[in-house]
């Protein structure tokens, strides 16, 4: 966009194909959205993003209480290529995966995956709780892509099957592991995973279960335990900075 246009009050992701002139339907919450809660107009400019076809300057042609419609201009972003970086996170107390969640697509994760371990407290996980997060989340930080959202599991099975070649970074509290910048700075390009434990931390038979993988490497935090949430967010922050799309590393997952 060129510094003249006014930004958009709205960046909104649709499913539907993004090319100009064809109009796209929002959703009903996305309607009640852009109607009732922004107070929208028709004429007014949208940004809209599929995860497939870049980001698009989109005009309001139509918005009623039953629905709206805008119609794409012009693209304002290409698609492009994201790190390939996943993370593993056993759910915690709602607050605590909300946060972890939004935190993890603004930082760029492209999986989400949920994964019981043996001290994991959380019951059940909300998908589409969680999905909404990832959704809103990349609206507002001008993602091109939501990440996917993997059927929670018990570790156990994700681990059994594990695809290959990809790594597994395994946030150990226990101090099993180097620090994990020292780990990333020696790898080769390829795609990456993290793992964070639960409130509880792993217990030492699940940790030697993980550290015995081929597949899967321990990694330090420095000295101090960090909560589950802080683990995850300074360690996907030291990914992107490192070996990611921050682009200070020699190194990128993808
Ligand atoms: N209650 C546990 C701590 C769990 S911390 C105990 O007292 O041992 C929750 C999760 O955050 C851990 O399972 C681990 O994945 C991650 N984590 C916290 N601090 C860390 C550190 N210093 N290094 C690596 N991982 C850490």
């Amino acid at each position: 966009m060129t510094d003249t246009t006014p930004r958009p009050r709205f960046r909104l992701f649709v499913d539907a194909p993004l090319s100009a002139g064809i109009a796209v339907a929002l959703s009903r919450d996305q309607t009640h959205y852009l109607a009732s809660v922004m107070r929208a107009e028709v004429g007014e400019m949208a940004l809209l993003f599929n995860g497939r076809d870049g980001e698009w300057l989109a005009r309001v042609a139509a918005l009623a209480k039953a629905g709206a419609a805008l119609v794409p201009e012009r693209q304002t972003r290409p698609q492009a290529a994201e790190p390939d970086l996943w993370l593993l996170a056993a759910p915690l107390k709602k607050d605590r995966t909300d946060l972890v969640v939004e935190k993890a697509a603004e930082l760029g994760v492209s999986r989400l995956w949920p994964v019981f371990t043996r001290r994991t407290n959380a019951g059940r996980v909300n998908a589409e709780r969680l999905r909404a997060h990832l959704v809103e989340a990349a609206e507002q930080c001008e993602r091109l892509t939501i990440a996917e959202l993997a059927e929670p599991a018990p570790l156990d099975k994700v681990l059994a099957s594990w695809p290959a070649g990809r790594l597994l970074l395994f946030l150990d509290e226990g101090g099993g592991g180097p620090p994990l910048a020292q780990v990333l700075n020696g790898l080769a390009p390829g795609p990456l995973a993290l793992l964070v434990g639960p409130e509880g931390g792993f217990d030492a038979e699940e940790r030697r279960m993980i550290a015995a993988r081929p597949f899967a490497r321990a990694v330090g935090l420095g000295p101090r335990i960090l909560r589950a949430e802080t683990a995850a967010i300074a360690a996907l922050a030291v990914v992107q900075a490192l070996a990611g799309d921050w682009g200070l590393g020699p190194r990128a997952c993808g």
